[in-house]
């Protein structure tokens, strides 16, 4: 699958942001939309214009998108899922993209971003129910034990990403043993339970694909 290679600082600049994209090291002092650097392109500063109702869903739709670190097509494939299921589509969206296995790992405290969880389980480190699954898309279920391999627990850059359990601890829905490294989805949130996105307005995203 292809993926963006350049700097994850300019989608949150696009955005005029924070999208967490560096992770647990957004928290430093370099992160650009603290700095108050503007948009990204040559004397591009942030300027007060209208926005059209499209335009406003598709931002939307990209922050939610780059937040995940996902590509277009993989997206629109969650979307579709999302609007086959029950309920709000817009939720039902937000739920699934929860129950990906990097966002998983990333949430447990084993990967210090989404990205760096999605390494992880694509270089096989990660075991789902005693098996491994190298997919980063691959979508958890309730109860599922999720750890890291067995020979990859000494791998420091866990260790070191583990840290950050000590410091914040994790999402309710999750049971975490850091010392054993390995967590347990205790259940799937509801949209509301998914606090840091509680700005995003994923109602401008279905009604972006409703047309
Ligand atoms: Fe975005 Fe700031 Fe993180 Fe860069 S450091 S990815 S600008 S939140």
């Amino acid at each position: 699958m292809g993926r963006y290679l350049g700097p994850q600082c300019r989608y949150c600049r696009t955005e005029k942001k924070q999208l967490f994209l560096k992770g647990d090291r957004c928290k430093g002092p370099t992160c650009a939309i603290t700095k108050k650097r503007g948009a990204p392109g040559k004397g591009q500063r942030y300027r007060i214009r209208k926005v059209s109702d499209y335009g406003l869903q598709l931002r939307e739709k990209q922050k939610l998108k780059r937040m995940y670190g996902m590509l277009e097509k993989q997206f629109l494939i969650f979307f579709h899922k999302a609007n086959r299921m029950k309920g709000v589509t817009g939720e039902n969206l937000i739920r699934l993209l929860e129950r990906r296995l990097d966002n998983i790992v990333f949430r447990m405290r084993f990967a210090s971003s989404r990205k760096q969880a999605r390494q992880f389980v694509s270089h096989g480190h990660i075991l789902v129910n005693g098996k491994k699954v190298n997919i980063a898309s691959y979508l958890v279920r309730e109860g599922d034990k999720v750890e890291i391999k067995e020979y990859s627990k000494k791998l420091l850059i866990i260790k070191e990403s583990l840290k950050e359990y000590s410091r914040s601890g994790v999402v309710p829905w999750l049971d975490v043993d850091p010392d054993n490294m390995y967590g347990v989805v205790k259940l799937i949130p509801a949209r509301n339970d998914v606090i840091d996105l509680a700005d995003i307005k994923e109602q401008l995203i279905v009604e972006l694909y409703s047309k």
